[in-house]
């Protein structure tokens, strides 16, 4: 078993619609979006995806320089975020395993199905 595994950067603003009881104050994060896609198997290149189409397709997936409470319909948590971009990268690549979205340098959320 193979894995691919792709971080993509991206800054962009928010706030928590409820943090002990309160809406949050807009701030602002450095993501980074980490996917770590399986293969079971090489293609006639013998890779198992092209790094830059992954890298391309997640970065049409991200928010990069926007305001996630106006993009998203859902409150932008660390642990929306990460299912929503997780169900987005599985429509392209459906041996999505996992991803991690880093918040900070030190906190992250992982989601899987
Ligand atoms: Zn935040």
């Amino acid at each position: 078993m193979y894995k691919l595994i792709a971080k993509v950067k991206f800054s962009s603003a928010h706030f928590l619609r409820s943090y002990k009881g309160k809406p949050e104050e807009i701030h602002g994060h450095n993501y980074v979006l980490e996917v770590h896609i399986k293969s079971e198997s090489l293609n006639e290149e013998e890779i198992t995806y092209d790094f830059l189409e992954v890298e391309e397709y997640i970065k049409s997936i991200v928010p990069d320089r926007k305001f996630l409470n106006k993009v998203y319909n859902f409150n932008p948590t660390c642990e929306n975020l990460a299912k929503f971009f997780f169900n987005q990268i599985k429509k392209r690549y459906p041996n999505v395993e996992k991803v991690i979205l880093w918040e900070t340098e030190n906190f992250a959320i992982e989601y899987s199905e």
